[in-house]
């Protein structure tokens, strides 16, 4: 019998056929895809033939489609619905993975002919996508060193492993840290404590065999244990913890691990002809350099500097109210912001949950991107990769655009969070191929006969998944390999948050918030209430963040600091941090830059993000109201549409006729009445 993975898929809309695949058929037919794909790229390098366009780069793009598609499927079902044998499978691969992608990015004839082919460009006559994916794919061969020879090579793949040691062993230490440590509480400590920490403190206890209650160094537990724990000298001593991570002396302290992967980074940067390793990482990136990404975090540091030392202020009145003296330290915080926002804008989530049904926030956004884009969604029946999936036709004006997938609720064997992902990209080269986009989130599963209700938070996944999935549904472009979100880190969140904003529409709440039992609107004070709670603490929450920004900049451009540490309280000095505020991440537990690349000289980018989702939704408000349909068909057409087919400096220019401002985005974290 064939393996289904392999064979054509007649199932609707070509959808992998998940009932007729079984665990033992995904190895082989990824083996199968693989050794097929890694053929096809052998055989470009070695044609006889002088390189064009077509034999190579349009070679390449359709070489690997079928290894495409069963890797579409196999992720969708790995992340949503694990069991051992998808494990095990998951471990087997990376690797082999991984090892395909740098054997074609070694292979010296087959850069060779890309090479020859970027250098004689302006004689191919290729359209402007072409010419951007020649670009792109000539970057990304050159980025990973297809041009060193010899010793440097070498050298650079040392590196590499070394890096990958580093990241795991630093993510180990991190680990080990927070399971190590714990705080048992006596009865009378869990005095002020919500239900669900006190009941949380139980089970950890329970857990770890300890004599009552614990506190460890969770985030679901510590982060609420010092919001809401009167005692002081346990906060103080929880804090202390906290922020120790990863600097406890001994085998489980990162401090010698960052400093060694900060000077391989920058040997790497060097290696491959970059001044430092900031410029090689933000190369491909929309903010393009360190002095972008500075000028927009200092932008942001003084007036939420401002606004944060006038919160501390305020806290420390509390403070003092409350009988303390002395200076509010970091472990006060947290404390008396939670007093302070329960003075200012109680928000009762139990009175407002019934207002956030499932069900009427998928039609919400479905109804949104009518309004905005002329999209149709009608549910239809297909083999799905679980029961609890669903799926929905988009079309526009009876068009087919593409298949919405959504899987909503939680269980046991998805991962946590939330994600969206294409088990089809969109492209033309090879016929027209329109897209299968998944959302996947983890909601709370009601009992049967209940509906679903959300969260406010939950409602924004809803709609920040469903802003990625329009960026793939509405992606028009030639080239798989640019098309939907492939598209610079930096810029594939504006989509996403952007779409957010559609949910804060009065009259969209005012629509679909309603009550699951009573069918009532949610009442206007309380919308306000939600809306303004949005907006609790942002300068602690902005100081906190920009200061962790800045340091991974600093970290990775020029020099590399002799003594990591020491720089680290050089650069907060410098930035006059607040007393009473730390790094979210300072350097021996920040795992975002050093368990990993992904974040390094990128933790800005999340706040590149929301400064250009606020001023892009300025845009509409400006043009007359969220649902201004001149401007949803630029966003369309430059954004949406547009996969990264442009640089997206240049597409956000077309977009908005300026490059984004950090206006909005203070307004939106209510920072600018502090400048
Ligand atoms: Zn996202």
């Amino acid at each position: 019998m064939t393996n289904p993975l392999l064979a054509d898929w007649t199932t609707p809309f070509a959808l992998p056929p998940f009932a007729e695949i079984s665990d033992a058929d995904f190895g082989p037919a990824i083996e199968a895809a693989l050794s097929e794909a890694a053929a096809t790229v052998e055989a470009i390098a070695a044609q006889p033939d002088a390189p064009t366009f077509g034999n190579t780069i349009d070679a390449l793009e359709l070489g690997d489609t079928r290894l495409d598609r069963v890797l579409g499927a196999f992720f969708t079902l790995a992340g949503t619905d694990a069991n051992d044998a998808r494990e095990a499978l998951m471990r087997e691969i990376s690797p082999k993975l991984a090892a395909y992608g740098s054997r074609i990015t070694m292979n010296r004839a087959l850069f060779e002919r890309i090479d020859a082919l970027w250098q004689n460009r302006d004689a191919l006559s290729l359209s402007a996508e072409q010419e951007r994916v020649l670009m792109l794919t000539r970057r990304s061969f050159v980025r990973s060193g297809a041009q060193l020879e010899g010793a440097d090579r070498d050298r650079l793949s040392a590196i590499k492993e070394r890096l990958a040691v580093l990241g795991t062993q630093f993510g180990q230490n991190l680990l080990a840290d927070e399971r190590d440590w714990s705080m048992t509480l006596a009865e009378d400590d869990l005095e002020g404590l919500p239900g669900f920490v006190q009941q949380a403190a139980r089970a950890a206890g329970d857990d770890r065999g300890a004599d009552g209650p614990v506190i460890t160094l969770s985030r679901s537990l510590i982060t609420p244990f010092l919001a809401f724990s009167p005692r002081r000298s346990l906060r103080r001593k929880a804090y202390a913890a906290w922020v120790a991570r990863g600097e406890n002396g001994g085998a489980t302290d990162n401090r010698d691990i960052a400093q060694e992967t900060l000077a391989l980074r920058a040997e790497r940067a060097h290696l491959l002809g970059y001044d430092s390793f900031a410029t090689y990482k933000l190369e491909p990136e929309m903010a393009a350099t360190p002095d972008a990404v500075r000028d927009l975090l200092m932008a942001v540091w003084a007036p939420a500097r401002t606004k944060a030392l006038a919160d501390a202020d305020a806290l420390a009145a509390m403070m003092h109210a409350d009988g303390v003296n002395g200076d509010l330290e970091p472990w006060d915080w947290h404390y008396y912001a939670e007093k302070r926002r329960q003075a200012e804008h109680d928000l009762d989530e139990a009175a407002l949950k019934p207002y956030l049904q499932l069900e009427r926030m998928i039609e919400a956004a479905f109804a949104c991107a009518h309004r905005l884009f002329g999209l149709s969604f009608a549910p239809v029946e297909a083999p799905l990769h679980h029961p609890d999936a669903r799926a929905w036709e988009v079309t526009r004006d009876g068009r087919h655009m593409a298949l919405f997938v959504a899987d909503y609720f939680a269980r046991g064997s998805k991962r946590s969070g939330a994600w969206c992902s294409a088990m089809r990209s969109q492209s033309k080269l090879g016929g027209d191929v329109t897209p299968i986009v998944v959302n996947v989130c983890n909601f709370a599963k009601p009992p049967a006969g209940e509906p679903a209700l959300l969260s406010y938070d939950d409602a924004r996944t809803l709609f920040h998944e469903f802003g990625h999935a329009l960026h793939q549904m509405l992606s028009n472009v030639t080239y798989g390999s640019i098309s939907g979100t492939s598209v610079a880190r930096d810029f594939v969140e504006l989509p996403s948050q952007l779409y957010e904003h559609w949910l804060e529409v009065p009259e969209v709440m005012a629509e679909f918030a309603t009550h699951a039992e009573t069918g009532e609107a949610m009442p206007p004070d309380l919308l306000q209430r939600l809306l303004t709670a949005q907006n609790a603490d942002q300068g602690f929450a902005t100081v906190e963040y920009v200061a962790s920004a800045l340091v991974d900049l600093d970290f990775h451009s020029g020099q590399v600091p002799d003594d990591i540490m020491a720089r680290q309280t050089e650069i907060l000095d410098g930035l006059g941090m607040p007393h009473a505020i730390s790094m979210r991440h300072a350097t021996p537990h920040f795992a975002h830059i050093f368990t990993g690349d992904g974040y390094s000289a990128g933790y800005y980018s999340y706040m590149w993000s929301e400064v250009m989702d606020a001023d892009a939704f300025e845009a509409f408000l400006e043009a007359g109201g969220a649902f201004d349909r001149d401007t949803a068909a630029r966003l369309e057409k430059f954004i949406l549409s547009a996969g990264g087919s442009e640089d997206p400096k240049s597409l956000y220019l077309k977009f908005r006729g300026k490059l984004p401002e950090v206006e909005a985005l203070l307004k939106g974290r209510g920072l600018d009445s502090a400048a």
